[in-house]
């Protein structure tokens, strides 16, 4: 029996792929979406509520077959698109902090195109779903009855007219992002939040969209130069995207951050020490701007470990967690979210177990993050001076780093890396008694 109404809060990534999970569930969905430039047809849309479009992004591996099932023929859709497919051991130059890594036939392969073009297609493919509308207004509020922790309507302001709207919910999902203003608006209603978790960084990206002569370039497709706190400031990803284009990022640490000017850029660009990347730069063309990104901090708000939550109301996507980049985990920690959801719904309409849902699953997107969350600001506090840093995250600097080394030598383990950085794998598989003696080994000798 399908249950009245969802209203889901922002159509980027995690509201398109919720929406699909709910239409299964609820007899109407609604997404309330800021910005009417959703509807935009690529290239040549700049989506004002998704500014990181702006900027180079990879869905993982793991992130395309999550999308697959939520919408099924999507990357069969892609490819006849012609967007390029990146094996990420052969095609992929990637310059790590300890060598280049090996490159070889593999099957970590993945589709690689713009965030804008992905979401045109999620679009279109929401839009076929008859059960689901798309209004295009501003979330002012969210509500319920008088003495209830029931939040059960949503206030919206409609896009270009002077008019708002109350519109009723069984179920509200938070998807509107970085932006979200859900944390002030909980405690506004008398549910306190937890003090936010906050890792920052000194990061800075700058990007622009080039033309690319050859999309055949023999010896890779896809260029990353990584940088590394206290060991190299500035770095670079250079991904192919649909239409014959690419995305260039910069990436800088503290002072090394790219510049927007464009004579700038290219500068930074020029002046990165590899002679492959000078090569290659040899076959792109400049179309765009150069767009700025200084924002790539970690915030994780922790709404799982709420004593109460409201019933009503879950929250998903960057307005759960915001991780930064640099691992390229966003979208597909938010396909995991939305697994999570499409797992735990029947548990909604289920007497025993509806009462305490909502709380029940924010605890399991708390759970979900753990592993994504500890990766990526492990990151950032290396940049931490080493004697602020409890000795347990020194030594899996330490370890983590003779991985690295091994991966730029080894084809094993450079394999091993790769399908955990595309989350294939757990981190956990580094810590296997085989694999850690390798590693130390490779470690002892490569000192001596
Ligand atoms: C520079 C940069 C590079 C990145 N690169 C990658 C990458 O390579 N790979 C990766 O997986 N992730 C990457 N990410 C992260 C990724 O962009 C996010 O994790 C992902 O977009 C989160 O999806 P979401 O649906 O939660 O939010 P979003 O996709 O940001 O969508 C939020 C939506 O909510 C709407 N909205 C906001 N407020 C309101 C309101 N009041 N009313 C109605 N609608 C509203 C917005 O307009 C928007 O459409 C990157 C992020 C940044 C900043």
């Amino acid at each position: 029996m399908k249950s009245t109404q969802a209203i889901v809060l922002g159509c980027g990534y995690a509201g398109m792929l919720a929406a699909t999970v709910l239409s299964e569930h609820f007899k109407n969905v609604i997404i309330i979406e800021r910005h009417p430039d959703i509807f935009n047809t690529p290239p040549d849309t700049t989506r004002m509520g998704i500014p990181q479009a702006r900027h180079s992004h990879v869905l993982l591996s793991q992130g395309q077959l999550l999308i697959n099932q939520f919408m099924p023929g999507i990357l069969d859709e892609i490819e006849k698109n012609h967007c390029p497919q990146i094996d990420w051991a052969a095609d992929a130059r990637w310059h790590s902090p300890f060598g280049t890594y090996p490159q070889y036939l593999s099957d970590i392969k993945t589709f690689a195109f713009s965030r804008y073009y992905l979401d045109h297609l999620m679009i279109k493919r929401i839009l076929k779903l008859s059960n689901v509308t798309i209004i295009t207004g501003d979330v002012l509020e969210l509500s319920g009855k008088k003495h209830s922790s029931t939040l059960d309507t949503v206030k919206i302001a409609i896009s270009d007219s002077n008019q708002t709207q109350e519109l009723p919910a069984d179920l509200i999902v938070d998807a509107r992002g970085r932006r979200s203003t859900i944390s002030a608006t909980l405690n506004q209603l008398g549910f306190k939040t937890p003090q936010a978790m906050k890792i920052a960084n000194t990061l800075g990206y700058a990007s622009r969209v080039y033309q690319l002569a050859d999309q055949d370039h023999k010896d890779f497709k896809q260029f990353y130069l990584q940088v590394r706190p206290g060991k190299s400031k500035r770095g670079v990803v250079i991904s192919p995207i649909e239409n014959q284009r690419a995305f260039v990022t910069l990436i800088g640490l503290g002072d090394a951050k790219p510049p927007q000017d464009t004579e700038q850029f290219d500068r930074f660009l020029r002046s990165l020490p590899h002679s492959d990347l000078q090569k290659f730069l040899q076959h792109l063309k400049p179309l765009s701007d150069v767009s700025l990104c200084r924002n790539l901090h970690n915030v994780h708000y922790r709404f799982g470990s709420m004593k109460t939550w409201p019933k009503g109301l879950i929250v998903i996507g960057d307005a759960t967690c915001i991780l930064n980049p640099v691992y390229g985990q966003g979208m597909t920690v938010a396909a995991k979210q939305v697994l999570l959801l499409k797992e735990n719904l029947p548990l909604l309409f289920d007497a025993c177990t509806a009462m305490t849902w909502e709380k029940n699953f924010q605890e399991k997107i708390d759970l979900l993050l753990t592993t994504p969350w500890s990766m990526t600001t492990a990151e950032d506090l290396r940049s931490l001076t080493a004697k602020n840093l409890p000795l347990k995250l020194r030594i899996m600097h330490k370890y983590f780093d003779a991985i690295l080394k091994l991966a730029a030598k080894n084809q094993a383990m450079h394999t091993q890396l790769t399908r955990v950085l595309h989350m294939l794998d757990k981190p956990s598989v580094f810590f296997k008694p085989k694999t850690i003696a390798k590693v130390l080994i490779h470690h002892i000798i490569g000192k001596s």
